[in-house]
């Protein structure tokens, strides 16, 4: 578990109509090493973001404001626990919102797994999620994508061997997913992201801040607090400044 440092935001921002008050939420990402290849999970911010956020980010950094060094970029970290960006196989995108883009177009052998119509949104959002995409993170040359989907493909099995399965969760964004990751030692593992920004959102007592449907954003959570009982995985909340603290990080502790 990785972080590329935080936002600086608003509580309403994360938590909807729920006050004016500021609100430091960290910027999550992960590493699973699996026998068959690397997998990265989202990246965190772009390493432009901690160069010159206003000019990479625009407006948004006066309601998200971006708190990132240049070396908690997502290539930087993973050299530090020994990870060659080479041996990336898979990179793995909840969806395209500016704090999930990190790592697109850093990982040259990498294929790049995104919901089509996640992908497809992000070019032509609706307004008020407009400021949430920043096009030079996601349209690069070259990039090996995997879409998802016709519509959208739920329960990817990753490597076919259950170890790595893609949940699709929209509401917070058009094809947003989810990840269950199952561990030899610690066992199933539900990384939630945006799905469920915190508990509060997984207790179903907030709504996030940016949806662009709040029954998708309602039944995403159910689907979610489902399969966490059939599980009894470890839920990992999305930006959540309260569990986060709790979990063991990189570069000094891992999950096996
Ligand atoms: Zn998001």
């Amino acid at each position: 578990m990785f972080q590329t440092g935080t936002l600086r935001t608003r509580l309403k921002y994360i938590k909807m109509n729920q006050g004016e008050g500021p609100f430091e939420i960290p910027v999550p990402w992960f590493l699973i090493k699996h026998p068959l290849g690397n997998v990265v999970i989202d990246g965190g911010n772009a390493v432009e973001v901690a160069i010159d956020k206003r000019g990479h980010w625009g407006a948004v950094v006066d309601a998200y404001d971006p708190v990132m060094d240049v070396s908690e970029n997502c290539v930087d970290q993973l050299k530090r626990v020994g990870v060659d960006p080479q041996s990336v196989r898979y990179v793995l995108q909840s969806h395209l919102h500016l704090d999930h883009t990190g790592a697109l177009g850093h990982f040259p052998r990498a294929q790049y797994f995104v919901q089509r119509n996640e992908y497809e949104y992000a070019f032509n959002p609706h307004w008020f999620a407009a400021g949430a995409y920043i096009r030079a993170d996601f349209d690069r040359p070259g990039l090996n994508w995997k879409f998802l989907g016709g519509e959208y493909t739920d329960n990817f099995d990753l490597f076919g061997d259950g170890t790595v399965r893609m949940i699709y969760t929209p509401g917070h964004s058009v094809g947003h997913q989810s990840f269950l990751v199952t561990l030899p030692n610690t066992g199933p593992v539900l990384l939630t992201i945006d799905a469920a920004y915190t508990l509060d959102h997984w207790n179903e007592k907030a709504l996030p801040g940016l949806v662009v449907s709040s029954i998708q954003a309602a039944e995403s959570v159910t689907k979610l607090r489902r399969i966490a009982d059939d599980t009894h995985a470890m839920v990992v909340t999305g930006h959540d400044p309260d569990t986060w603290p709790t979990f063991l990080k990189a570069p000094y502790d891992f999950y096996d």
